[in-house]
Formats: C-alpha cells, structure tokens, sequence
C-alpha cells in the first residue's frame, strides 16, 4: 500500500509515518530527510536547497520530483510508501502520478490530518529530536523520562532543526495554505482523500489513521 500524509507543519505526520513504519513495515519517504541529508552531506542538490530551507520556502519542482525518482527506484519501496511532505505543489502531484505509473505502483490513500495553525506554531518551535535514532520531543510536551537521556535508544545527543523557529514556521505555513493545501482538491475527486483530527492524542491519530488505511 502506498499512501500521501497531508498537513501542515508540525500536523504529525512524520511520527505517524514512523509509527506505520514499525507497526506495518512500510517505508517513510520524508523529501524534507531526503533534502537535509543533502544539506549536510555538501551535494550540489543540498547547496540548491540549503537557503530555501532555512528561510521556510519551498525548494524548486525539478530538484525534488528528481530526488524522489531516484528514490522510488529503491527496493525497499516495494514494502509500502508512505509519502511525508510530498507532494507540496500540483506539479509534483501530477509528477507523482507519472512516477507512480511508469514504475507500476498504485496510490491507495491520501490523509489529511487537520489541525490548527496557531498550535503548529508551538508544536514546532518546542520539537527535537534524538540525534541517533530520531525519536521526537517537545520542550514542554514530551521530554525525555530522564533529563538528556532518549528514552528509546539511551543517547545522550539530541539536534533540533534549524528552520524550526517561530518566525520559519510561518513561512512553513503560508506555503502550505497557498501551494499544498489545494492538492485537496486534486485528490478529492479521484476518490483518494481521507481526513482524521491532527490535534488529537497521538494513539488516538494512529487509531484513526489505520481506521483510513483499513476502510
Ligand atoms: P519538512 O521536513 O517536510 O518540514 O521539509 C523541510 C523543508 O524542506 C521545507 O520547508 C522545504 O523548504 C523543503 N521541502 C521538503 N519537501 C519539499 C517538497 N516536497 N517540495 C519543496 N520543498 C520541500
């Protein structure tokens, strides 16, 4: 099965996807990871997206539509995609389609997960992560059982995003609204598109989510 999370920043989406990926052995497929690893490895993509990055804009069609592409032809997508933070625009929508076709691999769901703007803000601008396994805080939502230690794998190195400040979110934001959210209505009519309440607990979202993928 192969499925697109919907959302804003800070939705949850990527948790969501790390939790499909334990429970039901998918794959996520972040293009925001992706975009990072290229930022840090030095690569001629990752220069190109770095400044964008940061300033909380989106990175161009071609440079993305390629990076996907290119990891579509991994083997490991035969386990099931989860798509995080992909498409964003309707070109890379219609992409998706043409990528999705020539490799013979079908789109079964596409979840919107529904939450409010405000409290995207706080959510992202609180969020960490373990600097080894990836596991996710929040200064004030989940911190870890003990102080600097990650309660999943014991590291003690933990790395926060620099494009996750206040004022990059809301850049994050106006680009959502204004290039991604009207891919709901690109979905919608082809019978794709499911919605579930973001702002819920996490399990509950999990709860609702697979309720999506499973009806
Ligand atoms: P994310 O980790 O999904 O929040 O993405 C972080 C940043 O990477 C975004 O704010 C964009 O600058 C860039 N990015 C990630 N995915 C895409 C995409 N599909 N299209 C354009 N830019 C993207």
């Amino acid at each position: 099965m192969n499925i697109i999370l919907l959302g804003p920043p800070g939705a949850g989406k990527g948790t969501q996807a790390r939790i499909l990926e334990t429970e039901r052995g998918m794959v996520q497929l972040s293009t925001g990871d992706m975009l990072r690893a290229a930022v840090a490895s030095g690569s001629d993509i990752g220069k190109q997206a770095k400044a964008v990055m940061e300033q909380g804009q989106l990175v161009s069609d071609e440079l993305v539509i390629g990076v996907v592409s290119e990891r579509l032809d991994q083997p490991d997508v035969a386990k099931g995609a989860i798509f995080d933070g992909f498409p964003r625009t309707a070109k890379q929508a219609e992409a998706l389609d043409a990528l999705l076709s020539q490799k013979s691999l079908a789109l079964d769901a596409v979840v919107e997960m529904k939450v409010d703007d405000e409290e995207m803000v706080d959510r992202v601008s609180g969020r960490y992560a373990c600097g080894k396994c990836g596991e996710g805080y929040h200064d004030r939502n989940k911190i870890p059982k003990v102080a600097g230690v990650c309660d999943a794998c014991g590291s003690t190195e933990f790395k926060r995003r620099p494009d996750d400040n206040a004022e990059t979110v809301r850049s994050r934001l106006v680009a959502y609204h204004e290039q991604t959210a009207p891919l709901l209505s690109y979905y919608g009519p082809r019978g794709k598109l499911k919605s579930i309440d973001g702002m819920a607990a996490i399990d509950e979202v999990t709860r609702q989510l697979k309720a999506a993928l499973d009806g």
